[in-house]
């Protein structure tokens, strides 16, 4: 077969960060600087003081945010869910994926370098004290090729225990949103043979965290990451990418002072958009999977624009057509399709939350079975009554007629429901023979949690009139 890749394509053989012969090529980006990286620094502080602020924040003494899979117990922004309220965690998954979709097509991976746990901690964490230890790339080259004496073995292990510490603090906190931070407080300040698993997921945990940081790094991105495999299929001409301007740019060429320079662009080939790449690629090749969007590069072109007295943006947030034809951004038809879409399922998703009740009940009359007769010229109905209390409180449940004189009374236990729970039971409702008119005789029943009304459920009595003659 004939290969259809130029020289300029062939860096799409290849990743980056793996060599011709199958092995791991470390990355060793040049310590960034520069505008975008200062607001990128400036978010990602207020997005780590909010990972690591909500486990802390209650709300009527519950955790703010809470996945607790394991019970099946789940707040967000201090409202419970539970398995009952499935068909909104479906509608707000879809919703999270149109959402997502629509975004990268309009804005491209915006999300990966502003706004990703693991772009954020690698970057604006692990790098940076990295740099702070081992100092910038260069040194970080030396270092490793450095024979084992003091000074690296110092560095080494002060690096990597540094490394494993952070690790272990995310690991707690990833933990504290999946069994809240009192059970996690109660792990660490009891004695550890009573919270052997908990112990176990920890360790475990920071493991992976620590293993992640210092090895595995940039292929979370480029080999794992199944939103960055997505690029390919979301993206197009008009989407807003980090994109080198290569009309401008090219044909690239060195200055040099004192000759005769060919018509060139501005890219004066000085390779620090790829030196300061964190995964290792040139974006001058045009958009890559690999490219996380950091911003890294613009940060670095602008810098050198500003040397050659060049004006800045040779890098910069565009998208193909506005670098190429020099179209401005607009709606195009498949933004408008899935903005409908969002909308709609948003729509969807409020009105279900607004309708959304604190305990749910379900009343109807025990499935084959007609009326009882009972003495004193007594008539009785039999019922099931199915409650799901979606609250964080206990709930006592009493049921009351409502529109006729009669009993009701509960058989078996009474229905007392914990937080999240749900239950069934069943109950007789005893009517005299006088209060029934008709053989479907309208009955509206209250239904109290902890004595105060929750919801009146309209159901019928069968009695054994007939039913009268229309009158017309
Ligand atoms: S190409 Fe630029 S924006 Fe993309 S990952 Fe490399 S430095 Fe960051
Ligand atoms: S930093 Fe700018 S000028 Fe230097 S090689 Fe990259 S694109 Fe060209």
């Amino acid at each position: 077969m004939e290969k259809v890749s130029t020289k300029q394509e062939n860096f799409r053989d290849q990743l980056s960060t793996v060599s011709k012969e199958g092995k791991r090529n470390w990355i060793y980006p040049k310590k960034p600087f520069g505008k975008f990286y200062n607001a990128r620094t400036i978010v990602s502080i207020i997005l780590l003081a909010i990972l690591f602020g909500t486990p802390f924040i209650k709300v009527h003494g519950h955790q703010f945010v809470l996945f607790d899979f394991l019970n099946r117990n789940f707040i967000l922004f201090g409202i419970p869910f539970g398995p009952h309220d499935f068909h909104l965690f479906v509608i707000a998954m879809i919703a999270l994926v149109v959402f997502i979709i629509l975004f990268t097509v309009v804005f491209g991976r915006v999300f990966c370098g502003w706004v990703c746990p693991q772009t954020i901690f690698m970057e604006m964490v692990f790098r940076k004290i990295e740099y702070w230890i081992e100092g910038d790339y260069n040194s970080q080259k030396k270092l490793d090729k450095a024979p084992w004496l003091s000074q690296k073995i110092f560095k080494k292990t002060l690096k990597h225990s540094i490394f494993f510490a952070i690790s272990f603090i995310i690991a707690n906190f990833f933990l504290s949103y999946l069994i809240g931070i009192d059970q996690l407080l109660k792990i660490i300040s009891d004695p550890p043979f009573q919270h052997i698993q908990g112990l176990i997921s920890i360790t475990i945990f920071s493991g992976v965290f620590y293993w992640v940081f210092s090895y595995f790094r940039e292929q979370a991105c480029t080999i794992v990451c199944p939103y960055g495999r997505l690029q390919g299929v979301l993206l197009d001409q008009d989407s807003i990418i980090i994109a080198y301007d290569y009309v401008r740019g090219e044909p690239r060429g060195k200055i040099k002072k004192n000759q005769k320079q060919e018509k060139l662009g501005d890219c004066i080939d000085c390779n620090l958009c790829v030196e300061v790449c964190p995964t290792g690629i040139d974006i001058r090749n045009g958009v890559q999977l690999e490219c996380v969007n950091c911003t890294a590069c613009i940060d670095a072109c602008n810098y050198v624009m500003d040397k050659v007295n060049r004006p800045r943006g040779l890098i910069r947030y565009d998208s193909l057509n506005g670098i190429e034809k020099k179209t401005k951004f607009k709606f195009t038809p498949r933004i408008i399709g899935y903005s409908i879409v969002l909308i709609a399922l948003l729509g969807l998703l409020g009105y279900l939350m607004s309708i959304r009740t604190d305990f749910s009940v379900n009343i109807l009359r025990t499935a084959g079975l007609l009326y009882q007769e009972q003495p004193n010229n007594m008539i009785s109905n039999l019922y099931d009554i199915n409650v799901v209390n979606k609250t964080f409180k206990v709930a006592s449940i009493n049921l009351r007629l409502e529109n006729l004189k009669g009993e009701l009374e509960m058989i078996g236990k009474k229905i007392v429901l914990k937080p999240q729970e749900i239950d069934d039971g069943k109950f007789l409702i005893i009517l005299s023979k006088d209060e029934i008119k008709t053989m479907n005789t309208p009955i509206k029943i209250g239904v109290y949690a902890n004595n105060k009304l929750i919801q009146e459920v309209n159901t019928s009595f069968l009695g054994p009139v007939e039913e009268e003659e229309n009158e017309h």
